[in-house]
């Protein structure tokens, strides 16, 4: 079997490959409608969850794609072939396992990191009802991350601070300035939001309505953008919970990493859809990761994110330098060449395999 055949080039393409595996593999299928936005085409925006297993047990595995929209290329492509390769009757007897497909519909379809309201989804899990955490270190370099024209001088004058910036204070403090996430910038990057997102209400409903009864839950969600060229990254979700964090490396290896242990290509961040379970009252044991596959070097991946959001806060997308920008922003996420889904591919098979063989241990 081709692994290059799970994956597609549009969102619509994908959920129509997801559903039809589905149907295949005997899952049962929720679909959840986004009411607040349509896709490129005016077509309808779901997340889908596929269910197989019984509804309620003890033991409950969660596999999700596109927490950021276009990094549902590969996370979707993953879901397809899980189930095309009969990998979901790897699971614990009796356990239950979901697939949850395009946790933010609206990116994947637009090619977006972001949702319809330009937040970034893995940041907009706080406490929105208390004071947003401060930004400072973003603050400052928010002129430079959104300059007023893309082609003239100011862009120019940014891209010369930003050089300067890495040079002082090196690649990570750019990263983490950039990155680690924001709520004082609505047209900034990586931008939390100021209340919860139609994916957040979603994802904790979908929680409030599975967690009762469950002893063991594992939580595997599906990135890209940072890494070695189609290599997997665990990177661990729950810190300071030592505990989950030991369970992680006894199920998926030593290689778990942490970024607040500076581990982890990923800059410490806050917010993330995993501290849904946290707020949970049920007693259930979390283990949860995210496997995050290497595209293309970090520089070019954050360059790639500034121009989506210059693109929607001051450009056309529909321009012919709005579909250069797109393409970067998928060249950035998704590597469509065969060897990359097929390394892809074969990773996160194994690492589903390990994180089931952990639940029913
Ligand atoms: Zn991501």
């Amino acid at each position: 079997m081709r692994h290059a055949e799970f994956f597609s080039a549009t969102y619509s393409e994908a959920r129509g490959k997801f559903l039809d595996a589905c149907t295949a593999a005997g899952a049962v299928v929720k679909s959840l409608r986004n009411p607040n936005a349509v896709g490129p085409q005016g077509e309808a925006l779901y997340t889908d969850v596929a269910r197989f297993g019984p509804a309620e047990s003890e033991l409950l595995f969660i596999a999700a794609s596109a927490t950021h929209g276009v990094e549902g290329f590969c996370g979707s492509g993953c879901q397809v072939g899980f189930m095309r390769t009969r990998s979901h009757e790897a699971r614990p007897a009796g356990s239950t396992l979901l697939l949850i497909h395009a946790m933010n519909p609206y990116g994947f379809a637009h090619v977006r990191r972001v949702n319809e309201e330009n937040i970034d989804l893995n940041r907009n899990f706080v406490d929105h009802s208390r004071p947003h955490p401060a930004s400072s270190a973003y603050d400052e370099i928010h002129p430079l991350i959104l300059p007023d024209d893309w082609d003239g001088p100011a862009r120019a004058s940014a891209d010369r601070a930003i050089a300067a910036y890495i040079a002082e204070r090196g690649m990570p403090a750019f990263q983490s300035a950039m990155s680690g996430g924001q709520y004082a910038h609505s047209d900034g990057v990586f931008f939390g939001g100021r209340a919860p997102a139609w994916s957040n209400k979603m994802w904790r409903g979908l929680l409030a309505e599975q967690m009762p009864g469950r002893r063991r839950v594992a939580f595997l969600d599906l990135h890209t953008g940072l890494g070695p060229y189609g290599y997997g990254e665990p990177i661990f979700l729950s810190w300071p919970d030592m505990a989950a964090f030991e369970r992680a490396r006894q199920w998926y290896g030593t290689d778990v990493t942490a970024p607040e242990a500076g581990t982890s290509t990923s800059a410490v961040v806050r917010g993330v859809v995993a501290t849904a379970f946290a707020d949970l009252a049920a007693p259930a044991e979390i283990t949860g990761i995210a496997l995050e596959f290497g595209t293309m070097p970090v520089a070019e991946v954050l360059g790639a994110v500034r121009a989506d959001n210059w693109l929607y806060a001051r450009g056309d997308p529909s321009s012919p330098r709005g579909r250069e920008i797109k393409r970067q922003i998928r060249d950035a996420f998704y590597c469509d060449k065969d060897d990359w889904k097929g390394m892809v591919f074969e990773r996160a098979d194994a690492v589903l395999r390990e994180g089931f063989a952990g639940l029913g241990s």
